[in-house]
């Protein structure tokens, strides 16, 4: 028998046939977590995943769409009730994006005290050139529930603080290619590692990533971990169910 994938951070809805991707994901019995990027895609992106109970859709509104898609705050408090997972929130503090910070700090803290309210959920994390910012919103929101940081890039030491605080990591072929990457997920807890792809927009020599193609980023740990690349997924299976107990 051959163990399933796990991809924890991956855009279905933009891929130009989600439904033929979730069949494919069905028939391989991978585990996906889908992120949505507008609190107003989810409807539809759940629908893609009825009857796929390894499929789970994550509420979303993304840093780099805080400004225009913040009306849609309301939206999210609406549906949040209905949705175990966030994502995919954060902080995006790139050049491009720094000059609606406020937008992004309001949007950020909004949704990390919405989720406080109604009891923690499981967050996927954007957090690119603004770790530390990031760890700073959720210490002012405790109980929001457990972060999973995905592509984490930040230093060594906003790692430590990551880790200190009780964040899950998400990590892909496309980061773990870099040799930053490798050394900081080599510093992640094991047990709190978990494999995603980040596709479409997760690419791999010029090609987007397929949803649930993890094998690369299996190997990479599988070498990290120093353990045959079975343990290595089994360990991140079991790392999964770990998770959703939470
Ligand atoms: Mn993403």
């Amino acid at each position: 028998m051959t163990t399933p994938t796990v991809d924890v951070h991956c855009h279905l809805d933009l891929y130009p046939d989600p439904r033929g991707q979730v069949a494919k994901l069905a028939r391989q019995k991978s585990y996906v977590l889908s992120v949505t990027t507008t609190p107003r895609a989810w409807r539809g992106t759940s629908a893609l995943a009825v009857g796929c109970p390894r499929i789970k859709t994550a509420l979303g509104l993304h840093p780099q769409l805080a400004k225009e898609r913040k009306s849609e705050l309301s939206l999210f408090d609406k549906l949040l009730p209905e949705a175990r997972y966030i994502g995919e929130v954060g902080l995006d503090g790139g050049p491009d994006c720094r000059s609606f910070w406020e937008d992004q700090i309001e949007v950020f803290d909004h949704i990390l005290a919405s989720c406080a309210n109604v009891g923690g959920r499981i967050l996927s994390l954007h957090s690119r050139a603004a770790a530390t910012d990031v760890l700073d919103a959720l210490e002012r929101h405790p109980g929001y529930g457990v972060a999973i940081l995905h592509w984490f890039s930040g230093t060594q030491r906003e790692l430590s603080r990551a880790v200190e605080m009780g964040c899950w990591f998400s990590v892909g072929s496309a980061m773990l290619r870099s040799q930053k990457g490798r050394t900081l997920t080599a510093r992640m807890p094991r047990h709190r590692v978990l494999t995603e792809t980040d596709g479409p927009f997760g690419m791999v020599s010029g090609k987007a990533l397929q949803p649930g193609e993890c094998v690369e980023a299996i190997g990479v740990l599988a070498h990290l971990w120093q353990l045959d690349e079975t343990s290595t997924k089994n360990s991140v299976v079991a790392s999964l169910r770990e998770l959703a107990s939470l």
